[in-house]
């Protein structure tokens, strides 16, 4: 048996149960959500030296001055954007370790990931390639941009701060589609953006903490 993978004492099947009681008891309602947060391995996606520390309630760095989002915000994210709904395509702009596509991929069809800083997303390839979950596509670019070949999307999850909505990313939204991001610099707010097939509906969610949004790619 692989202990890494399978997790034994503070990485173990009973310690991720516990976040997943904690998220509940902090409000996430969504029971698809929820399942999908206990099956993806936290532990996997930061550094072997902090895996101790995977299920707290902290956001913790991987690298490059980037952090690995809490996991109350993973889950709010994924819950205002299934929105009890089967979704297709998910896009998702910050890949980051990988940790938000993977819990998105139990929630969706098909998910692809933009990442702007080329070796996160290389460690980000290998912890998603140590779950083995095949529906996940990662790409080295700016996700200001999204990704025209693959749109539409029912789907988008930025997990970086703007204080710009990007036009491209909601010109990418399927009918019924959702955007979900980080608005503002030092305070920021959610902000769900929905294509109605009308034009586009606003809403103003949750105070939140994320990096911000940088422009271009770092190699
Ligand atoms: N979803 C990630 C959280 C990563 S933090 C996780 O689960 O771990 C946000 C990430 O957004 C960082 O890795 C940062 O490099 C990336 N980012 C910032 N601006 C970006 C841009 N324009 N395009 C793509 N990624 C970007």
């Amino acid at each position: 048996m692989n202990l890494r993978r399978s997790g034994i004492g503070m990485t173990s099947k009973r310690t991720q149960l516990r976040m997943v009681e904690r998220l509940r008891a902090a409000g996430i309602r969504d029971e698809a959500v929820l399942s999908a947060m206990l099956e993806v391995p936290r532990h996997l996606f930061v550094d072997e030296a902090l895996a101790s520390r995977a299920y707290e309630d902290v956001s913790l760095p991987i690298g490059f001055g980037q952090t690995i989002s809490h996991p109350y915000t993973v889950a709010r994210l994924c819950e205002i954007v299934h929105a009890e709904r089967t979704l297709g395509r998910v896009l998702e702009v910050g890949t980051g370790c990988g940790y938000q596509a993977a819990v998105l991929s139990r929630l969706a069809k098909e998910v692809y990931s933009i990442e702007r800083i080329a070796p996160l997303l290389s460690r980000a390839r290998v912890h998603l390639r140590e779950i083995q979950f095949r529906n996940i596509r990662v790409k080295h670019a700016d996700g200001q941009h999204g990704l025209e070949k693959a749109a539409p999307f029912d789907a988008i999850v930025m997990t970086a701060a703007t204080p710009q909505i990007p036009v491209a990313l909601t010109d990418q939204l399927a009918t019924g589609g959702r955007l979900v991001l980080p608005h503002g610099t030092d305070a920021q707010r959610l902000l769900v953006v929905t294509q109605t097939g009308r034009g586009l509906e606003q809403e103003t969610l949750d105070e939140v903490n994320f990096v911000p949004m940088l422009a271009g790619v770092s190699t």
